[in-house]
């Protein structure tokens, strides 16, 4: 993955993550752009990156006199938000898994004791927590009642 493709996937989240700290009274684009420390243009391109993955919903909203989005979580999103992020399951060890077909539930092989993808699961959770420390605008009172 390149530093460009990283820096985007980590703006990506950091941007999820606010909308979904927000909750359903959604947050404005432009709120949103601003505590990522974007210009308008490449906090547009964030919203609308979220949106064709399916994360976010845009309405469009008067507001001040002008024209913007409203961006709200996706219910699936708010439900998972304690959970993995859809975007980063392409890294699945399963996925790529030569006993796929043979791992199951109640197999030899099973995912309650695979030691790759324990160690997937783990990843997700430590990157999840690191995104939530980092993310803009929380206190310092929140962050002690979240931990
Ligand atoms: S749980 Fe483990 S063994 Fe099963 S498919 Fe995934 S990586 Fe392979």
């Amino acid at each position: 993955m390149s530093p460009k493709q990283q820096d985007d996937d980590e703006v990506e989240r950091n941007a999820l993550e606010l909308v979904k700290q927000a909750g359903p009274k959604g947050i404005l684009q432009s709120e949103l752009w601003r505590h990522l420390g974007l210009n308008s243009r490449e906090g547009s391109r964030v919203a609308l990156r979220l949106e064709k993955k399916g994360m976010v919903r845009r309405n469009k909203e008067l507001n001040g006199g002008r024209w913007t989005y409203r961006l709200y979580p996706l219910e699936s999103e708010i439900l998972d938000s304690d959970r993995l992020h859809w975007d980063t399951l392409g890294d699945c060890p399963c996925f790529v898994c030569g006993s796929l077909s043979s791992c199951g539930a109640r197999q030899l092989i099973t995912p309650n004791k695979c030691d790759n993808l324990s160690e997937w699961i783990i990843n997700q959770v430590n990157n999840r927590s690191r995104i939530k420390e980092n993310a803009p605008g929380e206190t310092e009172e929140a962050k002690t009642t979240n931990s």
